[in-house]
Parts: structure tokens; sequence; C-alpha cells
């Protein structure tokens, strides 16, 4: 059994404030050691639930955080950027069952530390009309190669939006938000436990249902600005819907969501 986990940085215990997640701060060495801590508690899950392959895709930012003198050697590392399917480096249809650890929730959630979706200029996502933050788009794009995602760690707000992903999925809140920059944390050695035995029930207790969204698929992102969306706008066959939302349709999920990492990555311009 292949398991790939996408690792993310703003749901790991403990992290509250944007300079934890910033490689530009001092305190940033603490927090890249906490992710990776809690990424190897999912390996070690993983394994105990009977993976024999563990591949992990560090998602956050540069995409080089996670310390791979420190990670569990059962898994193989996809580190840095950019590479084509960003945070979902790696998947595929060889993939059995996907982990997505460090996970935050959509952007304008409340009571949800760091929420944001992919950058802080988009302020709302949509998959046929259906609000998604990264976590439901990442589930959606293991869909199109059928693999389902059976595991979701972070804050609670994330956790409680993992519910609304077909099948049963296992959820770790690792901490509470109070507002986008505090939150009751569990401490990390109880976070890794929770993880750990999450990670082994995923596998051994329920099969996974992957999150299909039916074509033909409509992706709508309104920004924040009407300037990102007059860049987003430049992509062949993307359509304005209003001065800050750019429509784009296909049948194809993994096309999809290329556009939208093109449109984000026009929209940063
Ligand atoms: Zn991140």
């Amino acid at each position: 059994m292949h398991v790939f986990i996408s690792a993310d940085m703003e749901g790991v215990s403990g992290v509250v404030l944007e300079h934890h997640v910033s490689s530009e701060h001092r305190e940033y060495e603490r927090f890249r050691r906490l992710m990776t801590a809690e990424v190897n508690a999912a390996i070690e899950g993983a394994l105990d639930g009977g993976a024999d392959q563990v591949t992990v895709n560090d998602g956050h930012g540069g995409m080089a955080n996670i310390l791979i003198e420190e990670l569990n050697p059962a898994a193989v590392l996809i580190s840095g950027a950019p590479k084509p399917l960003g945070m979902m480096e790696g998947i595929g249809a060889h993939v059995d069952a996907v982990f997505l650890i460090g996970y935050h929730a959509a952007s304008g959630t409340g009571a949800a530390v760091m929420e944001h979706t992919w950058t802080g200029r988009v302020f709302e996502l949509r998959l046929n009309g259906r609000p998604v933050g990264e976590m439901e788009l990442n589930a959606a794009l293991a869909g199109a190669y059928g693999v389902p995602v059976v595991l979701v760690t972070g804050d609670r707000a994330v956790t409680e939006a993992a519910q609304a992903l077909p099948g049963r999925v296992e959820t770790v809140a690792v901490k509470e938000g109070i507002g986008r920059s505090a939150a009751r944390c569990l401490q990390p050695r109880v976070a890794h436990e929770h993880i750990r035995q999450a990670a082994a029930r995923a596998l051994q207790q329920h099969g996974g249902v992957p999150f299909v969204v039916p074509p033909p698929i409509t992706l709508s992102v309104t920004f924040i600005r009407t300037s990102c969306a007059e860049m987003a706008e430049l992509i062949p066959g993307s359509r304005r819907v209003d001065g800050r939302t750019v429509e784009w349709s296909g049948d194809d999920m993994v096309t999809v969501y290329k556009v939208f990492r093109a449109m984000a990555a026009l929209a940063a311009q």
C-alpha cells in the first residue's frame, strides 16, 4: 500500500503567527522541526496501518521546509518548487491513500488559524459553485486519479470542513483557532500520538471514497482586487464574470488544477 502525504505548515500544532511559517524569520527553525515531527507521526501511523511505501510532498511556501535528516527513513521526500502539481506533486493512480497533514481552512473561515486559499489574493475559490479551500481542491485532484483522502490534520476548522468530503475521513484537530493568529494548541507529543493513531485507523478501518468533481468542471476564482482578475483573465478560455471574478471550465480536473495555479501565479504579479 502506497500512502501519499501532502504536508503544509499553517495547521501544525504550535504554529499561530505568520512569522512561524516564514523562512525569513529566526523562529522558523523551531516550526519546521515541529512540521517534520507531525509528518513523522503520520508516517509511523501509516506503517502501523499496513503501508509499505510512503511519499511525502513538502507543500508549504518554497516547499523545502521538512528536515530530511529528521524524516522517518521509510519515506521518500519530494522537496522544493516549482513542481507541476505543487502541493500534490507525486499524486497519481499508483497511490492508494492520501493524508493531508498540517492543513488550514479556506479563505474567509472564522476562528481559523492563518486561513487562506493558496495565496492571500484569493477571496473565494469555487468548484462547480461549491466554495472550497486547498484541502478540498487537493482532495479533488487526488479524486481525479481515483485516490481517496483518508486523513486530514490541522486546526479545528479544516478538520470540520473535511467531514464534508465523501466517505469517512479520519481527522485530528491539533489546535482550535481562537482567531486568525491565536489558538489553543495540543502539546506536540500529544498531537503526534493522536496523528499516529488516526493514520493507522485511516488505513485499517475504511477504504475511503475518492472526491470526484463531475465534469464539466467550472473553476471560479474571486480575487481580493480587480487587478488580480485582470491578470488571471489572460489565461486562454477564461471568462471575466465580474470585476474580481474569473471563471474557466474544462472536463479534466488535473488541467483545472493547473489553471488555478496559473491564475494564482499571475494574480501575484
Ligand atoms: Zn502553507
